[in-house]
C-alpha cells in the first residue's frame, strides 16, 4: 500500500495506491532499478526523490566544479561528528563529507 500527496494551490489529496515497488531514492542505483523493474508491464514503480531538478544546480553537470557543491544542500551539507583521533587540522576536528 502507498500513499501518493499531491498538493495543489489550496488543496492536497491523499491518493491509497497499490504498488509492486516503492524505491527510494532515484539516484545512478535507484534510476537504473527503476528502469529494469518498469520493464515488465505487470509490474508497477515509484520512485521518491528528495533532491531538487537538475537544473537547480548547473554545476552539477560540470565534473571540475563539484567542489562548487560542496558543504550545499545539493551534496546535503553532512558532516561528521567530532573527530577523536582524526580531523586534528580541522575545526571543533569536524570535516564535511562529500556526496
Ligand atoms: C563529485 C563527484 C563526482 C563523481 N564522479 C564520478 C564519475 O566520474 N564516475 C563514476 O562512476 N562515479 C562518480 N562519482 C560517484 C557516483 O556519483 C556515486 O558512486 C553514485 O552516484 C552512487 O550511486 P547511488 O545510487 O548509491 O547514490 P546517489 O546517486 O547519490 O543516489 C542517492 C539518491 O537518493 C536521494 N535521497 C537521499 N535521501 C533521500 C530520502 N530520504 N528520500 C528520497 N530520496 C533520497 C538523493 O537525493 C540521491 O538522488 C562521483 C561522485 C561525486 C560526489
Amino acid at each position: 500500500m502507498f500513499f501518493f500527496i499531491v498538493q495543489f494551490p489550496d488543496q492536497w489529496i491523499i491518493i491509497n495506491y497499490e504498488l509492486s515497488f516503492t524505491l527510494v531514492g532515484s539516484g545512478t542505483a535507484g534510476s537504473v532499478l527503476a528502469a529494469r523493474l518498469s520493464e515488465d508491464a505487470d509490474v508497477e514503480v515509484a520512485v521518491l526523490e528528495a533532491g531538487p531538478e537538475e537544473t537547480v544546480y548547473p554545476n552539477h553537470n560540470v565534473p571540475l566544479e563539484f567542489f562548487t557543491l560542496q558543504n550545499t544542500e545539493a551534496d546535503w551539507a553532512y558532516r561528521t561528528v567530532t573527530q577523536k583521533n582524526a580531523c586534528l587540522g580541522m575545526e571543533e576536528q569536524v570535516m564535511t563529507i562529500v556526496k
